[in-house]
């Protein structure tokens, strides 16, 4: 008999009531507002409630720079927060909410696997409590705002080439990433080319990510820099009157959603922004909860430790005013074997035979790219610790490779079985992060807020992504130099770059020396409070490819989603 499906295992879970487990971090009933029986939002006054609580350890997932199949952030996180329990302390886990345009694409729902998952996972995967929805609505909202800012007259003055702010869907939809708006007659609104993008790629998610209060989500929601006039001045959604609206939108969405594991481990699941473009950190409200809810709260980070990491640390950290106490680095085989330069991997398609037979020299030749993550961790003075997520196909003497690669930089590693044993397959790696959160955070950011926009991207390329130096390309230092006359100078930056390679060019595997980073464009999220430099092609709205996922997907009679991967 094979190892069961990820919906097979859900299925069996057996749920507690959401108050039993709101209970288990000491959060009454009356913090509650439920949605259906398997989610509840938890009330914003959760956070002054709770504030004066002790701080439990605060932990962040991040990865070896990932193959195009993921090597189990999500999976080790979700293990991690139940292996607490085994060694007698209480976690809250806390991770993005799963956009429906993967779900229904190809990648399949993201509540991790095998036994360490967030169930109901149909309900996760889906609309959870509409908070995505709400982001749609809300920068929809603006949109429509603006183009009868421009019906009516346009008195701010924007200049029609200049306009930054688009539309937003949830849905993978090629068809919509150029449109054509105002078409008809002069009571139809103004021509103009304009298109739709991913929600998941929406300021207003990064914004529901990084908001700490109401009032703070609203003065940022007013922040927003939606075109340009002719002499370079920002014109935002305070100056079109379009902020209040969206905040009335939004109040709901700011909730975090409470949810559980397959142990009954609490998981706050909030915020969903894009990893390439945005922070691809899950909420900051949803932290300052969970970190008076327990011993540990253990948070995902997107993509490799040189863009997620770096991000919780230099932009969710800002926000949030937390200190992390530890960082746990998933490493995998199969993706140690890839950094050797050796193999191909290719989404959707079967490993190549060759990655699959034992080698640990492999897995050392691509051993550059764990000691690189290992030291982007370090140079924000977090304490690393090294998660070997083990496969059914791994051997022994690759899992020893890893864990010598760890031991020579002086850092933990600990094999964890979470994905085959649930929580009691990941006791090891949770001992390993106790201790490291035990140590003293010289935590710091890598740059001050007053270093200029062209030092940061230096900084952040020079000394996470291993690069000789920064190529800017003449239109990006316009907008640079116009970023720094419009006050948007203090900003951090998020560097939208490829996030298969520590280098902007996905080919090149392990830890590349001897390159530039080309930045070809400059975008701000002046409202999320990030500017975000263009280092490749950056597709913001996805397709669908030749078999999504949307063909499988239906219902039982029943009314139970079947075919969700
Ligand atoms: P990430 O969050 O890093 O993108 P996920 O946790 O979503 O990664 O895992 C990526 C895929 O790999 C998922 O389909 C997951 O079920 C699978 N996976 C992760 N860890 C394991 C494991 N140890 N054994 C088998 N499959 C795994
Ligand atoms: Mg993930």
């Amino acid at each position: 008999m094979g190892f069961p499906s990820d919906l097979t295992i859900a299925r069996g879970a057996n749920l507690k009531p959401l108050d039993e487990v709101a209970a288990a971090m000491d959060i009454p009933s009356h913090l509650l507002q439920p949605h259906g029986d398997h989610v509840a939002k938890i009330k914003l006054s959760a956070v002054q409630e709770l504030a004066d609580r002790p701080k439990a350890k605060y932990v962040v997932v991040s990865a070896v720079t990932p193959t195009p199949l993921g090597e189990g952030k999500t999976t080790t996180t979700v293990g991690l927060g139940q292996a607490f329990s085994h060694i007698g302390k209480r976690a809250t886990i806390a991770i993005r909410q799963p956009s429906m345009g993967p779900t229904f694409g190809i990648k399949g729902g993201a509540a991790g696997g095998g036994y360490s998952q967030v169930v109901p996972m149909d309900i996760l995967n889906m609309h959870l409590t509409g908070d995505f929805h709400a982001v749609t609505a809300a920068h929809n909202m603006l949109s429509a705002v603006l183009d009868n800012h421009l019906f009516q007259g346009n008195a701010q003055g924007i200049a029609p080439h200049d306009i930054t702010w688009r539309r937003v869907l949830d849905v993978n939809d090629r068809a919509l990433r150029n449109i054509v708006v105002g078409l008809g007659g002069r009571l139809d609104g103004v021509p103009r080319q304009t298109g739709f993008d991913i929600t998941a790629a929406s300021e207003v998610m990064a914004i529901l990510a990084l908001s700490t209060s109401i009032p703070e989500m609203r003065a940022r929601l007013g922040r927003i820099v939606v075109g340009y006039r002719a002499d370079g001045s920002a014109v935002t959604a305070e100056d079109i009157k379009g902020a209040g609206a969206m905040a009335a939108i939004m109040v709901d969405a700011l909730r975090p959603n409470l949810m559980q594991t397959l142990e009954n481990t609490p998981v706050l699941v909030h915020a969903g922004p894009f990893g390439n473009i945005a922070h691809g950190n899950s909420s900051v409200v949803a932290d300052l909860i969970g970190v008076h809810a327990g011993d540990y709260l253990v948070t995902e980070a997107g993509f490799g430790a040189d863009m997620g990491a770096e991000r919780f640390f230099n932009i969710k950290c800002r926000a949030s005013g937390l200190v992390p106490d530890a960082a746990v680095v998933v490493t995998t085989v199969r993706a140690l074997k890839a950094h050797s330069g050796n193999h191909r991997i290719v989404a959707g398609k079967a490993l190549p035979e060759a990655l699959l037979a034992e080698n640990p020299d492999e897995v050392h030749a691509g051993g550059a790219n764990l000691r690189k993550q290992i030291e982007n961790i370090r140079i924000h003075g977090v304490t690393p610790v090294v998660a070997i997520n083990a496969f059914p196909d791994d051997h022994p003497s690759e899992h020893a490779a890893i864990a010598e690669i760890a031991a020579s930089m002086g850092v933990r590693a600990a094999v964890s079985t979470h994905f085959s044993d649930g929580g009691r397959g990941g006791v090891d790696l949770a001992q390993a992060v106790a201790e490291a959160a035990d140590e003293p955070s010289d935590f710091a950011f890598l740059y001050p807020d007053d270093a200029s926009l062209r030092e940061k991207i230096e900084i952040i390329a020079t000394k996470v992504y291993g690069a000789d130096g920064v190529d800017i390309a003449p239109a990006a230092s316009r907008q640079l130099d116009n970023y720094e006359r419009n006050g948007f100078g203090d900003l951090p930056v998020c560097i939208a770059k490829t996030h298969l390679s520590i280098s902007s060019d996905p080919t090149l595997m392990g830890a590349p020396t001897g390159w530039r980073l080309p930045v070809r464009e400059v975008r701000a999220s002046v409202g999320a409070g990030f500017v975000y430099p263009i280092c490749g092609d950056m597709r913001t709205m996805p397709g669908l490819g030749t078999h999504p996922a949307a063909h499988e997907i239906d219902v039982d009679a029943d009314g139970n989603v079947v075919n969700l991967s």
